[in-house]
């Protein structure tokens, strides 16, 4: 089992002092007054506050942004990427750095943050190949001494908003492409887990970058209406909730701004009868219970397809009571608490809301020595067979360590819950037979799918997005994608004429 360092959150962002801001490449204390609490949720204490900005505050940030954008987009595509470099190597060598600040704030245990930095680390790699990325086209002689080319050019200050449950890593899936491309970047972590981001300002400012060109506000939906009304900021990216999600498309496009906004998810894992058991339980418990059930690509709700229910609910069921639940600070401890009491409490509330709408509850994580014996906001893994559309347990993302099994007949019943259901973030697919699976990737409306892969979340050179009410936008985040979100395409027709050969020609420029 990976231990992580001394905690470096200790020393930048001691218990007691309240995370601030990060404006022009300094920490920049709060003036607003108004703050929020951040827990430790393994021991319940609160641990540190954290500044709400003020409208004034998030102003002074796109300020920074917008003085420092004209010469970071003049600076060459070899400076950025030494920079870039610089940054992915930082990050590298602070890695057990920043997964202590997420074992302290969100409470994933340090296996988990690790995974969390080396797959944001993924997306700083990505970036530093910006030169070939921003690479335009060229056609010569379209036209008798005319030639056509395109470039890629970056739009301006682009912001960034971010969920609690990847308080790293998704920062990392949106400014190492944005600022590669040119743009300068404002942050409005989640103010649930907030540190991190700070760490992260700090580790770009050491790798060079110049100061306005990456800021951090901290704060609620004063600090996210303002930036989506601000007439400086050019584009959006946000992760975080459906309902927010919906909320921040419509607002920021209806205030011209580019806006690509990832919302919750209903992750489901079919089980066709002629899969692997054992293999398929395997997968649903790590899916289903890594992180405490506290991302968007965990398994939420199991498809069971005939004959396979019994046998796999048992395989399940068998697995649980291995399954180390326990403070990041224990070495063996593999599932963590959930980040807020009353999250947790929440996602306990739908073991008693399911068996009364007719579920069958097979394991209750309340049961869970740490769920009443414990000021840390646990909850054991819990199981919950026979769920139906009907039930609130089916229809909401649960988003806790609570899995569901929704019991059909065939392959088809399956498809049609799986397409009907609203969300279309990830899905996955257990079988033995390649065209059942080929089939599945060809009928599923859903935009990340597994074929016997449990948490499908693509490479950082593919794109990352849902579909249906997991997406509002048309692009994709990090990857490709994002470079396309974090530029513009501007085509320039040229020609050189040579002295005495123009002539007036009102008619329409033709090729031919
Ligand atoms: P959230 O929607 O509550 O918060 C996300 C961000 O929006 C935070 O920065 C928060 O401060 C801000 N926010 C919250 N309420 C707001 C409001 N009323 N107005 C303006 N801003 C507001 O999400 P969360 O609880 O932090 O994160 C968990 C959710 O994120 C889950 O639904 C999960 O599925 C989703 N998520 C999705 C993806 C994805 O890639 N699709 C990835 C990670 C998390």
């Amino acid at each position: 089992m990976t231990q992580v360092a001394e905690p470096e959150i200790e020393r930048s962002s001691p218990r007691g002092e309240t995370v601030s801001h990060w404006i022009g490449g300094q920490r920049v204390a709060g003036t607003s007054g108004r703050r929020g609490p951040v827990f430790d949720p393994a021991t319940g204490v609160l641990a540190r506050e954290v500044d709400f900005a003020s409208v004034e505050e998030v102003d002074a940030a796109i300020a920074a942004a917008k003085a420092a954008f004209p010469a970071w987009r003049a600076t060459s595509l070899s400076k950025r990427t030494d920079i870039l470099f610089r940054i992915r190597n930082l990050v590298d060598a602070h890695r057990k750095d920043i997964a202590a600040f997420l074992t302290a704030e969100h409470g994933k245990v340090p296996s988990d943050a690790l995974g969390e930095v080396a797959r944001g680390l993924e997306n700083l790699e990505f970036a530093t190949g910006i030169p070939n990325l921003l690479k335009g086209g060229f056609s010569e002689q379209v036209s008798t001494g005319i030639d056509v080319y395109q470039i890629r050019q970056p739009l301006g200050v682009a912001a960034g908003i971010t969920p609690f449950n990847f308080p790293a890593m998704v920062p990392m899936w949106m400014f190492g492409n944005a600022i590669a491309c040119g743009n300068t970047f404002v942050l409005k972590p989640s103010e649930k887990d907030p540190s991190a981001s700070l760490f992260l300002a700090e580790l770009l400012r050491e790798a060079g970058v110049p100061d306005g060109v990456f800021n951090v506000v901290q704060g609620d939906k004063v600090a996210v209406d303002r930036i989506l009304g601000h007439p400086d900021i050019a584009a959006v990216s946000f992760v975080g909730s459906t309902p927010i999600a919906r909320y921040i498309y419509e607002t920021g496009t209806r205030h011209g701004k580019r806006v690509q906004a990832l919302g919750g998810a209903k992750n489901h894992m079919v089980v066709l009868p002629d899969a692997d058991i054992e293999m398929a339980a395997d997968a649903a418990v790590s899916a289903g219970y890594g992180s405490s059930g506290e991302r968007c690509m965990a398994i939420a709700t199991i498809v069971a397809v005939g004959s396979v229910a019994d046998p796999l609910v048992e395989a399940i069921a068998r697995r649980l009571p291995k399954v180390k639940v326990g403070p990041g600070s224990d070495p063996e401890a593999e599932m963590g608490p959930l980040v807020t009491k009353q999250h947790r409490d929440k996602v306990a509330s739908y073991l008693e809301s399911a068996p009364a709408q007719g579920a069958t509850v097979v394991a209750d994580g309340r049961e869970h020595p740490l769920y009443g014996g414990s000021a840390g906001f646990f909850l054991g893994a819990s199981l919950i067979d026979h769920v139906t559309p009907a039930m609130d347990a089916y229809r909401d993302e649960i988003f806790g360590p609570v899995l569901t099994v929704a019991r059909v007949e065939t392959y088809e019943e399956a498809l049609r819950l799986v397409n009907d259901n609203p969300y279309g973030n990830g899905t996955a697919i257990f079988t033995r037979d390649g065209g059942a699976a080929r089939q599945y990737q060809f009928d599923v409306n859903v935009g990340m799918v597994g074929i016997n892969v449990p948490i499908p979340v693509p490479v950082s050179y593919y794109s990352f997005g849902g579909w249906k009410s997991s997406l509002f936008g048309d692009l994709h985040m990090y990857g490709p994608e994002g470079i396309q979100f974090y530029t513009r395409a501007k085509v320039v027709t040229s020609r050189w004429p040579d002295p005495g050969t123009s002539k007036v020609d009102l008619g329409f420029p033709r090729t031919r």
